[in-house]
Parts: structure tokens; sequence; C-alpha cells
């Protein structure tokens, strides 16, 4: 028997009134995804507990059975997990994005925040950008004497670890659900550590704002990463694991730290794929490779695909349909054509993770639709996999760590 799980990040939505009050699922051509799904059962689920702001960080720990309520301790220490630093009692780890700031004859705390990824900044330039940053003598003397170390990540997501932090009390706003909004009330705040990193993102401003690099970016229309914002804070997590707990074992394939950690964290390998981006230029076929690699020799593989999400949060509507698309033809078909020629039975859970909101570009907490399709018994829910479509079977699971017994039919 052959488990596979499929996310695609943020992919359901509300409805949209620039595409006729339908949403992007009820849009988009997904022909193989709609196939399991009417040839399967749909239902609905909540995968982020009301008590967390939606998003993935909850999302995908329910998803993969560790209830958030109980291990999460914040976003940071499970993206530190994909790189792997290990954390020391005493640490915090944190996100630290590349950022745009508005350009504009105002004092920093007006200025507006345009972008969360720096207008989904190329790794080359990001790269250098933070690495330059760090060694300039103002921010580096503030970096040392404030005892913090940056990990350069992929594009805009780098990582933080401040050594004896205590963070006790502390806000830091995740910046892809604040865009357009001035970034003054937006600043870290609640305690010391918190004046700390908004004054490291004030010096990270006065250095990266008017580099050469960024004038070259602005020169080709391209949005400048004129600043750095940390969010995401948490101490040392410990999850569940993921095989003594379901007696199945495999690996996970996604671009994002922070599901490659929360899978790490559960004892599940989680390889790289190289030209991976987590955006919708990401590596669609390597991706898909990799996941019938992993199949061939695991009974468990996972595939997430970040690039729904991060068009919705970018403005990018055309984009977030033609991700749904590629989700379907690129990825779902053809691991379902090897799938069928293995010899095994099979068993695939699709879903969204959360909500993106094309309205705000922020997510949403509502229920998502989930497929599940077991290629031994055809239960027929008749229904494409929408939104409308998944609440309307009855079939609704409160929470989402119980999906993963449904896909082991535990
Ligand atoms: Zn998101």
């Amino acid at each position: 028997m052959k488990y596979l799980l499929i996310i695609g990040d943020g992919m359901a939505d509300d409805p949209v009134p620039e595409l006729g009050g339908k949403t992007p699922l009820e849009t988009a051509e997904k022909p193989i995804i709609d196939q399991l799904s009417r040839r399967g059962q749909l239902g609905s689920v909540v995968n982020c507990p009301k008590e967390f702001e939606p998003g993935s960080a909850t999302a995908i720990m329910s998803i993969f059975g560790a209830d958030p309520l109980r291990y999460y301790h914040g976003r940071g220490p499970l993206e530190a997990a994909a790189q792997g630093i290990a954390l020391a009692d005493g640490d915090m780890a944190c996100r630290c994005n590349m950022v745009t700031l508005e350009d504009a004859d105002k004092p920093y705390d007006e200025r507006r925040i345009l972008s969360h990824s720096a207008g989904s900044i190329d790794g080359e330039t990001a790269d250098e950008l933070i690495s330059q940053l760090w060694a300039s003598p103002e921010f580096a003397a503030l970096a040392r004497e404030y005892d913090i170390e940056i990990n350069p990540g992929s594009s805009f997501r780098h990582f933080a670890v401040m050594h004896h932090a205590d963070i006790d009390g502390i806000r830091l706003i995740p910046p892809h659900d604040h865009l357009g909004e001035v970034i003054g009330p937006l600043a870290p705040s609640g305690c010391a550590v918190a004046g700390k990193l908004d004054a490291l993102q004030r010096a990270a401003f006065r250095f990266l704002d008017q580099h050469p690099l960024n004038v070259i970016r602005r020169a080709n229309g391209l949005l400048p990463a004129n600043s750095i914002w940390f969010w995401a804070e948490g101490t040392a997590a410990i999850l569940p694991d993921f095989a003594e707990k379901y007696g199945h074992s495999g690996e996970v394939v996604s671009a994002v730290p922070l599901v490659r950690g929360i899978a790490r964290l559960s004892g599940l390998p989680a390889p790289l794929v190289e030209g991976v981006t987590g955006e919708i230029d990401t590596n669609w076929d390597g991706k898909c490779q990799k996941t019938i690699e992993i199949l061939s020799r695991c009974d468990f593989a996972a595939l997430h695909i970040e690039a729904p999400d991060e068009c919705t949060h970018n403005g990018d509507t055309p984009g977030k349909i033609q991700s749904i698309q590629w989700l379907s033809s690129r990825e779902t078909g053809p691991i379902l054509d090897w799938l069928r020629s293995c010899g095994e039975d099979f068993r695939i859970l699709l879903l969204s993770d959360h909500k993106t909101l094309t309205s705000n570009r922020a997510h949403g907490g509502d229920p998502v639709p989930f497929l599940l399709y077991d290629s031994r018994e055809q239960t027929c829910s008749g229904l494409d996999y929408t939104e409308a479509n998944g609440l309307k079977t009855g079939l609704f699971v409160p929470q989402g760590t119980a999906l993963m017994d449904m896909l082991f039919d535990a």
C-alpha cells in the first residue's frame, strides 16, 4: 500500500468578485484533482485552531498530527530545524524577511510596507544583501551587542537566532498580513528584546535603502529589498515521532523551510529539490519526480506546493489559478500515473492547509476542503474539489490532527 499526501498551500479562498463570484479553486481547470474528488470522499477540515492566527505553521503541524495547542511554541524554531540549526535553552529563533518599504519622503515610521518578500527577490541578490548587511559596521556592532546571528535562507526567507533572549510578552507581526499598512504601529513591541529587534530593523533600512543593488533593482522596475522584518519568534520545539505514531514512514518534498522543519522535527527527511523557489517559477517537474522516487522506496510521501499561497500574498490571481492547474496537471497527474502502474493499491489525501484570501492577501482560518481517494474503493462524492462542495457533503473534520489517521485508514 502506498500513501500520498498533497498540500496546495493557501489554494482555498473565498469567492472573488473579479472571478464572477467564484473562488480560484472553482475557476481553475484541474481535471485530475476533480476526478479524484468525484471518485473519492470529499469533506471539510479545520487545520488552524482558533486560538492562533491562521497560517501554515499550525495548519501543517495539525496535518502531520502534532496538535498545535500542545506543541506550537512559535514558527521560528520549526524553520530553524529545516536548516539543521539546533536551539539551546534560552535561544530565540525568528524569521528575518527581506521586505520592501515604500519609497517616499517620509520618516521611517510613516512608510508603508509594500512587499513581505521584497517582490519575491531572487536568492542570489537576497543572500548578497543580507550578508553585506550583517557585515556592515553599524549593523554588525548592534548584532554583536545583542548577541544575535543570521542564517541566510533562500530568497527572502532568512533566520535569526538570539542567545539568552527573554521573549515573554513580545509582539512581532507577520508582514504578509499587513501589506500596504504604515509600519510604525507594526514595530516589534512588548519587551526589551523587541526594542533590540526594532533597532536592528531601523539600522537595516539605513544600510539597505540606497544600496547599489537596490538602486539597480529600482532601475529595472523591481521592488527594492530596502529593509528587514523580524517575525515568527519562538523557542526550542519538540514534535511527536511520525513513524512511531502512525507506523508508516517516508519523506517530505517542499521548498519551504517551515514545512521541512516540521517534517524533520517529526523524524521525516525533507530532501531539498534543486531549483525550488516556493513560488510559481519553482521546479514543478523536479518536485514531481522526487515524490515518485520517494514512493518507489517508501510507503509514504508528502508533496507541498507553496505557489498558490505566495501568488495570493502577491495579489497575483492569475498566478494562483495557474498554480492550482499545475498542481493538477504537473504534479498530481504524473504521480497518479506512476501509482496506477506500480502494482500496489494506494490512498491519497489532497488538501489546502488554510485559506489565503484574495480579498486582503492574508490567511483565513475557515474550514478548507480535503479529498481522500482509495484505489480499491470508489466512494464517489460526485463533486469537484471546491470549498463549497467540501462543506456540502457533510463530512466535517473539526481538527486536522485526525487527517493522517484517515489517510492511513487507522
Ligand atoms: Zn501564506
